[in-house]
């Protein structure tokens, strides 16, 4: 009997962002498996008829090991994750701990559009040139080391991109993070705030580095930081690939 488990990502929110690929994995499976806000963003005509296991108060391991254990029982089964499944989601731990049911089960990841893109697409374009990401959630990872990734990309001059910049229970790494980029970038590099890109409350804001108000980042924020070439162009952050510089002398 084939098990087949599919991580599948929903894009930002909108399901006009929801690509045919993940709509097709979501259509043809038997259960669907996912942190419930994430759930919630399947359009109900993909839901019909299908097992729901919304899991809001399960952490992300109960929830995957479940998702394994429901595939293996022979369900075809999907877990719905926010933009990519690879990017910061579940892609990453689901192999982890399917590892040694690789034989039975078949593992296939659907690619999502990341917040990342989407918060690209509404600032302009600042992400034309190399970027970094960083996430600055401490949960799994030392505050050590996401320091000093912000330090070594401001240090190379990448354009970096925030997720994870606030959560309930964490306020200060953001003014912590701009405080590193702004030891080496000048006041005035353009700063882009994202919330909710492409759901009901999207907001768009423009900053500069030293007048970034981190009151209104919230948990679902992605924020871009522009390098040492980034500029305004009307109201959109722009960072030139480099094509005037060489052609239009
Ligand atoms: N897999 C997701 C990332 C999940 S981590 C992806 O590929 O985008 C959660 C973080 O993603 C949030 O804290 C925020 O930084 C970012 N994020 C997710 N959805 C977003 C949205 N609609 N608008 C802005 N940022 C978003």
């Amino acid at each position: 009997m084939g098990c087949s488990l599919k991580v599948v990502g929903l894009g930002p929110g909108d399901s006009a962002l929801l690509t045919p690929q993940a709509q097709k994995a979501i259509a043809d499976a038997e259960v669907i498996v996912g942190y419930t806000l994430y759930v919630e963003l399947v359009p109900d005509a993909l839901k019909e008829g299908k097992e729901l296991v919304s899991t809001g108060m399960m952490g992300e391991m109960a929830r995957c090991e479940k998702a394994i254990e429901i595939a293996l029982s022979g369900k075809d089964t999907v877990v719905v994750c926010s933009g990519d499944p690879g990017i910061y989601a579940m892609s990453g731990l689901i192999y982890e701990l399917a590892e040694e049911h690789l034989d039975t089960l078949e593992l296939e990841v659907v690619a999502g559009i990341p917040a990342l893109s989407a918060a690209s697409a509404l600032l302009g374009a600042p992400l034309m040139h190399d970027f970094a990401v960083i996430s600055l959630s401490d949960l799994l990872t030392d505050w050590e080391l996401i320091e000093k990734r912000l330090q070594a990309a401001a240090d190379a001059d990448f354009v970096i991109v925030l997720y994870n910049p606030k959560s309930k229970r964490r306020d200060w790494q953001i003014s912590k993070a701009l405080e590193i980029v702004g030891s080496v970038r000048s006041p005035e590099t353009p700063v882009g705030l994202v919330k909710s890109a492409y759901r009901n409350e999207q907001e768009t804001l423009v900053f500069s580095l030293n007048s970034f108000d981190t009151e209104q980042v919230d948990m679902l924020s992605t924020i871009i930081i522009g390098n040492s070439t980034t500029r305004m162009i009307g109201e959109n952050i722009v960072t030139p690939r480099g094509y005037l510089k060489k052609y239009r002398k």
